[in-house]
Formats: structure tokens, sequence, C-alpha cells
């Protein structure tokens, strides 16, 4: 068990009830730490304009504690959320820091904010005196880190947040792992909490069956094999309905009652097509690894593409999303083992999946089927592509350069030859991928 390493974070996320005190008290905090966030980084943008100095961390914890000596409202805040603040300014100016050193690029001022959301904190350790039964005063301690969470007979846990008390918390599943650290998040529809646990790595599972999507607009996307996904249909009518509520919001007068109102409605609906969206994107990779049976998949890595497809694409709310699509794959295929790849999708619409060859004339994207002049092969456009992605991503598996005009060099071996085979296992493409040094 000892050397079992605890390097995966799983974040659980839990609805909490806090009581109306509770709630001011909650809010008063989120002032308080937004004020602290822009007083760390205005510390640090003087030092860094003036005299081009980086300020510590340490620096600005010593500061923190001369002030909680010397205030009482920064009493009243609980050290260890303070110090998760200071942490998170560290983090995004290391950020900074570091795009000024490369040079290139923007460098990403860290910002001011108006308002800050979520309030995290780290769990402590503390040591634990454990009696062994076995034998005689042989007193053993071990450092265990405090559980976050007081149970109940009932669902309704309790929350323990420091400062504050008990917080009712609705435990719909259990924790895994060693819970690090809780942020409680304010969002439009309540109070939640994450918690982040740590847990040890799944082991990856050997490749052996890969399946490569295509992403579109007209389909959400295209897989290898040539099944589609259809975009949600509560697309189009979130974003109608998100324009309503901003009319609504114009209209009112501005720091009303009633304009309030209608700012929470506009919350609310965006945060529940934020879910719909979570929803829709876990299930289809929970479906394209798990109820397709693939434990590798390969996606196109958009943020390498030179933007000229995302020039034609109707809403850059989509593209968002394929951005999300794409992290969560990757998350997912850490969390259960599986793999995840992301290859350059140049030309991958332009050359036929079967013979190799690259269409003479540019297709456009009003075009859905490709029509191969030199082989004949008739194939929908986004499955042509789908499998061409998956194509691209075996050969830089083998160690090979994907080669766009010659077919002796994808298809090396009789075996792999193309025609009637269409899986990754039938076309052994990821033969050799335990033995390659890289995995
Ligand atoms: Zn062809």
């Amino acid at each position: 068990m000892h050397d079992t390493r605890y390097t995966m974070k799983l974040t659980f996320k839990y609805p909490v009830y806090p009581t109306k005190t509770q709630e001011i008290t909650l809010l008063s905090w989120l002032d308080h730490l937004c004020e602290l966030q822009n007083s760390a980084r205005h510390d640090r943008k003087v030092a860094w304009e003036t005299e081009g100095e980086r300020v510590s961390i340490n620096d600005q914890q010593k500061k923190l504690k001369v002030a909680r000596e010397k205030y009482a409202d920064f009493r009243q805040v609980p050290q260890d959320m303070q110090i998760c603040t200071l942490e998170r300014t560290d983090k995004a100016f290391e950020g900074f820091y570091r795009r000024c050193e490369k040079g290139t690029g923007k460098k990403g001022y860290p910002r001011h904010r108006k308002r800050i959301k979520s309030l995290t904190w780290k769990l402590r350790k503390y040591t634990k005196v454990v009696r062994r039964k076995t034998k005689d005063a042989d007193k053993q301690t071990i450092r265990v880190r405090q559980n976050p969470i007081r149970e109940t007979a009932w669902k309704h846990d309790r929350l323990k947040v420091p400062k504050l008390g008990e917080v009712k918390i609705y435990m719909h599943r259990s924790l895994q792992g060693d819970p690090k650290e809780v942020t409680l998040v304010k969002k439009a529809s309540g109070w939640y909490a994450h918690i982040t646990c740590e847990l040890p790595d799944t082991p990856k599972v050997e490749p052996t069956t890969a399946i490569a999507v295509d992403v579109g607009t007209t389909h959400y996307l295209t897989t290898s094999e040539g099944q589609k996904e259809d975009n949600p249909r509560w697309y189009r009518k979130a974003e109608g309905l998100l324009h309503k509520h901003n009319q609504t919001m114009a209209r009112r007068k501005k720091g009303s009652k009633r304009w309030y109102k209608a700012v929470h409605a506009s919350a609310l609906h965006q945060e529940r097509t934020a879910n719909k969206r979570k929803d829709f994107i876990g299930k289809l990779v929970y479906k394209l690894f798990h109820h397709y049976e693939n434990n590798v998949l390969v996606a196109e890595d958009l943020s390498v593409s030179n933007m000229v497809q995302n020039k034609h694409l109707s809403k850059s709310i989509s593209d968002a999303s394929w951005a999300k699509f794409f992290q969560w794959a990757g998350n997912i295929a850490e969390r259960d083992g599986f793999h995840f790849h992301q290859v350059d999708p140049k030309n991958t619409s332009q050359i036929c999946s079967s013979c190799g060859k690259k269409s003479p004339k540019k297709l456009s994207l009003a075009i859905r089927t490709f029509d191969c002049s030199f082989c004949g092969t008739i194939l929908d456009r986004d499955h042509n592509a789908a499998r061409n992605i998956l194509y691209k991503a075996a050969a830089a598996f083998r160690g090979e350069r994907w080669v766009t005009t010659l077919y002796e060099t994808r298809n090396k071996n009789e075996a792999t030859k193309i025609s009637g085979l269409e899986t990754a296992k039938q076309l052994r493409l990821f033969d050799d991928l335990l033995t390659s040094p890289s995995l």
C-alpha cells in the first residue's frame, strides 16, 4: 500500500444548503477574499512595473499574518481560505512570469476581479495515535487528513466549514480516495461543494480497439466506423432564449429589483444550458469508450488547425463545446485507464482514406461526399476524415511519417491492406504500441 502513488485527482460535486445566516457570512467572505485577491495582485503589479521585481508567495503570506494581527475583519475569515486565495494569485502570476520569459504571444496580465464566486480551503493533516491490539505498549502515530464530512443517518450529511460550523450537504454519492481540498461555489441555482480527492493512478489498459472522431457542424461528430451523432436539439433553442433574457434585462432599470430578477433568470438559464451540454458530452464520451468498447479514442487537434475551418463554422459556441469534448475525453481516459490522442487535422478531409491520394481540387465544405477520382471510393465526407484521423494516429504510433501521397508507405504489409478491413484491430494498427519507448 505504501508505494501506491496518489496522483490522479477527481472532483466530486455536491449541492450544499447553507442557512440564511450562513449564507450572509459566506457572501461577506467572498467579498473579503475578492478584495484580498485584488490587493495581492496590486502588490505584485506595483513591484513588477516599478522595479521589475517578483513578489514571492512567502512575502505575501507574511503580510497576511501581520494584517491578521492588526485588523479584526481579517481574523473573521478563515486563514486557510485567505492562503488559498494568495496561492491562486501566485499561480496566475507564475504563468504570467513564464509567458514574459518566453516573450512570445500574449502575456495575459492577471485581471482585476469585480467579484469572485468561490472559496477554497485545503484540508489539514493531523497526527492520529493508533493503538495496536496485538503488541503491548506499541503506539503508532499516523498522519491523517481530516474528513470534511460528518455523516448522519440520512442523506443530508454535514460539511465542516472552518469558522462557520456545519453546512447541510446532499451526499448523492460517496467520496472516493483521499479528500484534499474543498471549494464552495456560488451559482445561480445555489451553493455547491467541490471536493477534490486524490486517488491512485488507473493503470492504462492495453490498446486494442481504436476509434477516431471527426467533429463538424451538420453532425456533432462522425466516427471512423460511420456512426453519426446529431447536434442536440436544445442547442438553438437555448441561444434564442438567452437573447430573450438579455432583452428583458436591457428593458429594465439597472439596479432595480426587477432587473436583478432578470439577471438571475439569465444566469440560471446559462447554468442550465451548461449543465445540458456537460450531460451530453459526458454521455457521448462514455458511449464512445464503454458502449462501443473502444480503449483508444483519436480526435483532431483543433488548436493546431489554422482556423481556416473555423471561419466557416456558424457558431463559435459549438467550437467551445468541442474543446470541452476533447477535454472530457482526455479526463475520462485518464480516469478509466484508456487512451486519448489528438492529431493535426491538416488535409484529413482532402485525402482519400482508401488509396491515400489527395483530391486534385480542394473540396469545399458544401460537398458532403468524398468521391475519389483515383480508386472510385465514395464515402461520406466526415466518415472519410474520421478514418484519415485514425490512420494518422496509427502512423504516429508506429513512428512513421504520415505520407499523404504514397500508398505503399502507409500499407507496408500485405495484412494491413485496407480493402474490406475497417477497424483498428483488423488493421493491426496498434500492435507494436506496447513496445514503443514513448509509452
Ligand atoms: Zn481513393
